[in-house]
């Protein structure tokens, strides 16, 4: 039964920690973009970085998947692989999975996901330093478990 408070439960969506401010990038930079903070107002936003979660360090190298994009990397047909020739296929899986368990743990449907990341990219991803068509491996794991996944560049 609704109770008469639900109405004003705020969505709650998982985002890119990175744009929130908090500097999870590789180069232990940030991507804060004002018009996503801004959204606290009426959300519950729930940063998340699925490249720290998976187990990597920051700073670290930037990394990028060999070929296909991120449901290629979750089929076992690509892999992702640092600059330095690493690879951190299984750190980008684990950081996957558990974006998905926190989007199932907080109900979150909707995710904001930073664009052009290997994990996190929606539309697009970076290989050999041009941006090409695809999603990261985080995107593909939560569009399968039925998150709305909108980019942000
Ligand atoms: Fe931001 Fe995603 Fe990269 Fe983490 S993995 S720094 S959240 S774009």
């Amino acid at each position: 039964m609704q109770r008469a408070e639900d109405k004003h439960v705020k969505e709650v969506v998982l985002v890119s920690a990175c744009l929130l401010g908090l500097p999870t990038r590789h180069d232990g930079a940030d991507r804060r973009r004002e018009e996503v903070v801004r959204m606290s107002a009426r959300c519950l936003l729930v940063p998340f970085c699925p490249e720290q979660a998976g187990g990597l360090p920051t700073p670290r190298d930037a990394a990028e998947i060999t070929t296909g994009d991120g449901r290629d990397v979750l089929d076992g047909s690509a892999r992702v692989v640092s600059m330095a020739g690493a690879d951190v296929t299984d750190n980008y899986r684990r950081g996957g999975q558990m974006a998905a368990r926190l989007a199932e743990l907080t109900a979150a449907r909707r995710a904001l996901l930073k664009e052009g990341s290997p994990a996190c990219g929606v539309t697009r991803i970076r290989r050999d330093g041009r941006d090409v068509p695809g999603c990261g491996v985080t995107t593909a794991l939560l569009r399968r478990k039925g998150v709305a996944v909108e980019g942000v560049e």
